[in-house]
């Protein structure tokens, strides 16, 4: 997997949620409306990602819109637990997913073209068993806005099992809108691309050039290397605090003195360490999640 420093990559930013449903499933909006509310919520792009279904969703691009279609597919879990929700993002035809072994499922994604999101593990009650079998998933939904319905959104550490055990794997916060204002506009990927393309966003996404976030900035971020010894530096907006993960013991969590916040924070990295990321909380709870840095 290839991974790039975002902060480090020529372009600007494009704020964008990957999940969302319309009435060609359950979703309460028409297609077209969907897309118009996160057009004037001022998102750069949606992606539309009706159950089973694939729809042409072109006609809702515009010069500072991209629409891209997608899908969320379910295919049957052969290792014990519930079925899989896979988002496939930017996949232009149906896939028979009731047929497919779940590792088909995401060779077929990747074969359009697309890329495949691990879903909602908490809600799913999904465990490493479930993942340590699948292959080819670019991303793991760190945070899923209608999960929050019933207290399951945040999947952290679900996200950390994978990279612990599993190796690199990317995390995204999503509205997996299918309301009008309780699960919309809550929990967003920003993007940094030179373009607002599909081959710009999809480049971006396979690259790791993106962080999540429910309201807070990550200004900068940076991997400082002297030698054999490594610091990983970040600047935010205002944060109560700001942790430092890596594998299983590793990690730092910096807290803001009473009345006071942060907005930077550093981290020398310890020998041994397989990756680093970056969560940074507000003073209301809201978090943002970097991408790691893998070694
Ligand atoms: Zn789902
Ligand atoms: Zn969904």
């Amino acid at each position: 997997m290839t991974n790039v420093n975002p902060f480090k990559q020529p372009g600007q930013w494009y704020r964008g949620n990957t999940h969302s449903h319309s009435t060609e499933s359950d979703g309460r909006l028409p297609i077209g409306d969907r897309f118009a509310a996160y057009r004037e919520a001022g998102y750069d792009f949606l992606v539309l990602t009706d159950h089973r279904k694939v729809n042409d969703v072109s006609a809702h691009s515009h010069d500072d819109f991209l629409a891209i279609s997608g899908s969320e597919v379910h295919p049957a879990n052969p290792h014990g637990g519930s079925m899989y929700h896979i988002v496939a993002i930017n996949i232009h035809e149906r896939i028979n997913c009731a047929e497919l072994h779940p590792n088909a499922v995401i060779a077929n994604i990747k074969a359009q073209g697309g890329e495949a999101v691990l879903c909602h593990p908490y809600w799913s009650g999904h465990t490493i068993t479930d993942y340590l079998p699948l292959n080819g998933y670019f991303a793991i939904e760190v945070y899923n806005d209608t999960c929050m319905g019933i207290g399951k959104g945040f999947a952290e550490s679900a996200w950390d099992d994978v990279l612990d055990r599993l190796g690199p794997v990317f995390g995204i916060a999503a509205d997996d809108a299918h309301g009008t204002e309780h699960d919309c506009f809550h929990g967003w990927i920003m993007v940094k691309s030179p373009e607002l393309t599909i081959d710009g966003i999809m480049n971006g996404l396979r690259t790791g050039a993106f962080y999540s976030t429910l309201g807070p900035e990550i200004v900068d971020l940076e991997l400082v290397e002297t030698g054999d010894k490594k610091k990983v530096t970040v600047k935010c907006s205002p944060a109560q605090s700001i942790v430092f993960k890596g594998q299983a013991s590793r990690g730092r969590r910096i807290v803001a003195p009473q009345g006071e916040s942060l907005t930077e924070a550093e981290y020398v990295v310890p020998s041994a360490t397989k990756y680093v990321r970056v969560e940074i909380t507000d003073e209301s709870g809201k978090k943002a999640w970097s991408n790691p840095f893998f070694f």
